[in-house]
């Protein structure tokens, strides 16, 4: 990476992407920008099909490497690697909140989070995915059942830039533990964070590429999908999440899909009202509401409604945002977003909700102030697409039946939070979201052993967990024969006795309840 010249701020209804400029060579090259300063931090390559295609190539005698280097080999190396982060933390932490703005100690948790995940998944793969007898049943007797994971190869993960380590890490350090090498395509909004990335993982595993990082715009995202990579692994917006899979779909290449949310939260008249107001208020206003599984929709019984909405009011005052040491959230870190934002607000109030804490004027590109709405129609953007802003719309309900209704309503699926002291479990068993947080938010996300994925808008896949090991892994079934069958169907010298007696055991065995 290179550092270039000065640029200036970003303003809302900018365009997201920086243009790319010719460098060196007549290569297309891009700018990262600190989107509180407008300073170019870096620039990059704008990797072309042809590049990605050379890169995925190099990949592939790596992935033979590191497949052949077993689950011990690559557990020692995945171990050293998580050693390293740990020991570096600190830098990694100053490089994302340049890069992508959020405060040093939110940068910090994320990559705590993530090598919580890079341990657990190098610890648990041999477990997970060692080769698993199976119960031959009644029609393979004479045979002994298994099935084996094998890496895929070479494993393709494109990312976003609200997370930059936390979310691709979630695929890389699955793909990796089970046998596969990484071409990463991260957010043309946070390339020095990935660089940083795939340079550590390399200064570990110096004989073989792989890990490796290929650079650009969406051009060159695509271009991975189509380059001959044997799993995809996407995590970005429901739309782009569209192209990848068009993209895939012309190689059959498998994909796993993680999109955005629009995430609710439900109080029962039962809960502990100061936490749940507390949690409520960080849900959504943490790394400024830039968060797939952050809290966007509040829906609160009608009997605690007016305690609760009093208790985020007093909270939500409290949240400060800038750049400056104390600040609660940094600046909205893609230009283009404040628009959303601006217009989400924006709409609602002009249809008749009511701005308890900020209003329209609480976007001041780069930087939007806290927002709390009430009383906003149902069918406004505000309560249907994802804001991905530190905004809050909090509604009443009648029961907790009109919460889950309105909880499950929408085109996402992925996350949600209950919060009451006896209902929790049975309200989290009737939402359709992917992960719940019962008296918390988004606890699951640092639960390594847990699924993480949504359906709907939100996609499809899981990455975490065993699921997630799984998920960068192909099955392959064995059978093996012990001794010869009496029971001779599968073949062309079938004796007439053989079907009377395939008859009889079907119905011994299946045709009673
Ligand atoms: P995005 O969809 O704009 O971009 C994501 C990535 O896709 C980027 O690297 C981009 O360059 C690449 N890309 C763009 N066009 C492409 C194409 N045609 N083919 C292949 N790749 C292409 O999303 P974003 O703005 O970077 O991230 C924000 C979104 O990500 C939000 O919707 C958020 O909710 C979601 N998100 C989801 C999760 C999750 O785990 N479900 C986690 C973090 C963020």
């Amino acid at each position: 990476m290179t550092a270039v010249s000065e640029h200036s701020g970003s303003t809302a209804g900018q365009s997201d992407a920086s243009p790319g400029h010719v460098g060196q060579g007549g290569r297309q090259r891009f700018d990262s920008v600190r989107p509180d300063t407008g300073e170019v931090l870096a620039s990059f390559d704008v990797h072309t099909a042809e590049d990605v295609a050379a890169t995925v190539s190099r990949a592939r005698a790596a992935a033979t490497w590191w497949a052949d280097l077993g689950v011990a080999g690559r557990r020692a190396r995945l171990d050293a690697w998580r050693v390293q982060l740990v020991r570096r933390t600190d830098e990694l932490a100053r490089l994302i909140a340049q890069e992508n703005g959020k405060p040093h100690g939110d940068a910090v948790v994320e990559v705590t989070i993530a090598i919580a995940h890079l341990a657990w998944a190098a610890r648990n793969a041999g477990k997970v995915l060692r080769r698993r007898r199976v119960n031959p049943g009644l029609l393979a007797v004479n045979h002994s059942a298994s099935v084996e994971y094998l890496p895929f190869g070479v494993v393709g993960v494109i990312g976003p830039w609200n997370y930059p380590v936390h979310t691709p890490m979630g695929s890389i350090s699955y793909a990796l533990a089970a046998g596969n090498a990484v071409v990463f395509k991260p957010s043309e909004h946070t390339p020095a964070v990935a660089d940083w990335l795939v340079d550590s993982f390399a200064g570990i595993v110096p004989e073989q590429p792989v890990l490796q990082l290929v650079t650009g715009f969406g051009p060159t995202g695509a271009a991975l999908c189509e380059a001959g990579v044997d799993k995809l692994a996407f995590t970005g917006s429901a739309a782009t999440g569209r192209r990848v899979m068009a993209s895939c779909a012309a190689t059959l290449t498998p994909c796993v899909i993680e999109c955005g949310g629009k995430d609710a939260l439900i109080v029962a008249a039962d809960a502990d009202l100061e936490r749940a107001a507390e949690q409520a208020v960080w849900g959504s206003m943490f790394n400024g509401g830039q968060t797939c599984a952050g809290v966007e929709r509040v829906y609160v019984e009608a009997g605690v409604y007016d305690d609760f909405v009093e208790r985020v009011t007093r909270l939500a005052a409290g949240i400060c945002t800038g750049n400056q040491a104390g600040a609660h959230y940094g600046p909205i870190t893609m230009p283009g977003q404040l628009e959303v934002i601006s217009r989400h607000i924006g709409e609602a109030v002009r249809a008749g909700a009511r701005a308890l804490v900020g209003s329209p004027d609480s976007v001041r590109a780069p930087y939007v102030e806290p927002v709390v709405l009430v009383d906003v129609p149902p069918e406004q953007a505000a309560l249907t697409e994802e804001t991905f802003g530190p905004t809050m719309v909090i509604s009443k309900v009648a029961d907790l039946d009109e919460a889950v209704e309105a909880a499950n309503s929408g085109r996402y699926g992925l996350g949600a939070s209950v919060f009451s002291r006896r209902h929790g479990r049975q309200l989290a068993s009737r939402l359709t979201a992917g992960m719940v947080s019962i008296n918390s938010v988004l606890t699951y996300a640092s639960v390594p052993g847990l699924p993480w994925g949504g359906a709907g808008d939100s996609g499809f896949g899981r990455i975490h967990g065993p699921d997630g090991l799984r998920e960068f892994a192909r099955s392959r079934a064995v059978t093996v024969q012990l001794f010869d069958s009496p029971l001779k169907v599968a073949t062309f010298s079938r004796p007439d006795r053989a079907m009377a007696q395939l008859s009889l055991l079907a119905r011994l065995r299946w045709g009673r309840r």
